[in-house]
């Protein structure tokens, strides 16, 4: 007999990314409070959050001084909007602090409200810049198979799902697909540098194909998240700042997961070394204790949409909502007081990739990768030819329900566990992490036996 708390939630709760009806026969699970790294179900028990939530809690759980910056600005003013010739002092106060961490070319933030309306915004705000600069044929956005942009109309046909552009017919005319730099299962023979040139020059092929009269923007992830932590081989991001220099298009990059410190420097356009007109963020930016994204815009993109005579007809009604924008401030200044970003790039990234880098001689791990904060292990039967556990990606599912009942939280992107924990994790949680993702594997590699 289900409690009156799981019937409710079967009978009410239409979940987002969910098997709603497997939910409804096996339960779920509520959880009900956190602190850290860690998070605590209902019944106590406690799992290490290797997942950071969804790649957000910048910050770890329980920063008391975020929930004094929300209730001081309810208090104040909970809610104002930046249409009408007003603004708020935090959502003018989060421009200004997130423009000075951004890199030097990217002077103005524009807010939404999440992830996936920021790059609905990017995707009518490009249009418009090319409209604007009488290019109006500029129109295609080209982006990459099993990209993550989000699930609105826009983001998710910019995205490079299939399981999500067979729902609702997707992608919307205007947006075509290259190839990713996903070396493991798509390199074939080529070394990861040859394999990463190829990937890039899959944009130089579809360029001159659409025609450049034709292209609008690239738009990519500095690595894939939900794709399965792709991280790109070495001669990817050369290769593709050398097509993106040669052809006139823009160029968006999706720092949604890697904004806020999460590749050990602020952005990773400085991690990659890339030069970006407009920067998706969201996630990491509020340490995802309010909801809130935004774009940040480069000098180049900012002089014409925000010419004169040149008025942006696109909004949001939490657009910089000033509470969000408050705890997103407090957040920030937390990071950078703490020396959280530098941290990370001097101790606990290289930390978290030594002792991941174990997990390599796993019987079923057929490859470990990450940067800064992020990491992905492929599953495998077979290390030499790359054979799956099992068909349709089920080998995923099975190590995410017993790295769950080992207490840590890790995410399958089909055959692919990938963690992205909280900045603020230490060593020991580290060193806690590794040997509960150790469990799973041997747990995963019992079953398939
Ligand atoms: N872009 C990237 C790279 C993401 O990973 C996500 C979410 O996971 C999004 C966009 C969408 O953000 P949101 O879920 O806040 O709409």
């Amino acid at each position: 007999m289900k409690s009156e708390f799981q019937q409710k939630n079967t009978a009410h709760h239409f979940q987002p990314f969910s098997d709603n009806k497997e939910l409804a026969e096996k339960g779920i699970k509520l959880i009900s409070k956190a602190e850290g790294v860690y998070i605590y179900e209902d019944n106590g028990k406690k799992y290490l959050d290797g997942m950071a939530g969804l790649w957000c809690v910048n910050i770890g759980y329980g920063r008391k001084e975020l929930v004094e910056a929300a209730s001081q600005q309810m208090t104040e003013l909970p809610y104002y909007n930046l249409f009408f010739k007003t603004t708020t002092a935090p959502a003018t106060n989060l421009a200004a602090k997130i423009a000075s961490l951004a890199p030097a070319h990217m002077n103005k933030v524009f807010f939404t409200g999440s992830g996936s309306d920021a790059n609905d915004t990017n995707f009518r705000m490009v249009r418009r810049y090319w409209d604007l600069k009488g290019k109006p044929t500029k129109k295609t956005f080209i982006s990459r198979k099993n990209a993550y942009h989000g699930s609105t109309v826009a983001a998710a046909s910019l995205g490079g799902m299939g399981y999500m552009h067979e729902q609702g017919d997707l992608p919307i005319d205007g947006i075509v697909h290259v190839d990713q730099p996903y070396w493991f299962a798509e390199g074939g023979d080529l070394s990861q540098d040859e394999f990463g040139l190829k990937a890039a020059q899959s944009l130089e092929a579809k360029i001159l194909e659409v025609g450049e009269e034709n292209v609008a923007a690239f738009i990519a992830e500095p690595f894939q998240g939900a794709g399965g932590v792709i991280t790109p081989p070495d001669s990817y991001w050369p290769e593709i700042k050398r097509i993106l220099a040669k052809y006139d298009i823009l160029f968006i990059l999706d720092e949604v997961i890697s904004g806020f410190g999460r590749t050990g420097e602020w952005f990773a356009s400085e991690y990659f070394d890339l030069k970006p007109d407009m920067i998706t963020i969201a996630k990491g930016m509020s340490s995802g204790y309010l909801p809130i994204g935004g774009v940040i815009i480069s000098d180049k993109v900012a002089d014409v949409v925000i010419g004169e005579g040149a008025d942006f007809n696109h909004g949001y009604t939490y657009s910089g909502h000033p509470v969000a924008a408050a705890v997103a401030l407090k957040n920030i200044e937390i990071l950078e007081s703490e020396g959280i970003v530098d941290q990370v790039k001097s101790e606990i990234s290289p930390y978290l990739q030594q002792r991941w880098q174990e997990l390599a001689d796993h019987p079923i791990v057929g490859e470990a990768r990450g940067l800064g904060m992020v990491a992905a292990i492929e599953l495998v039967k077979d290390k030499a030819t790359k054979e799956r556990l099992a068909p349709n990606a089920a080998g995923g599912g099975v190590c995410r329900d017993y790295s769950m009942d080992n207490g840590l939280i890790m995410r399958s992107c089909g055959d692919i566990m990938v963690i992205s924990p909280p900045l603020v994790i230490t060593k020991a949680e580290i060193d806690e992490l590794i040997e509960k993702a150790k469990k799973t594997l041997d747990d995963t590699a019992r079953f398939y036996n």
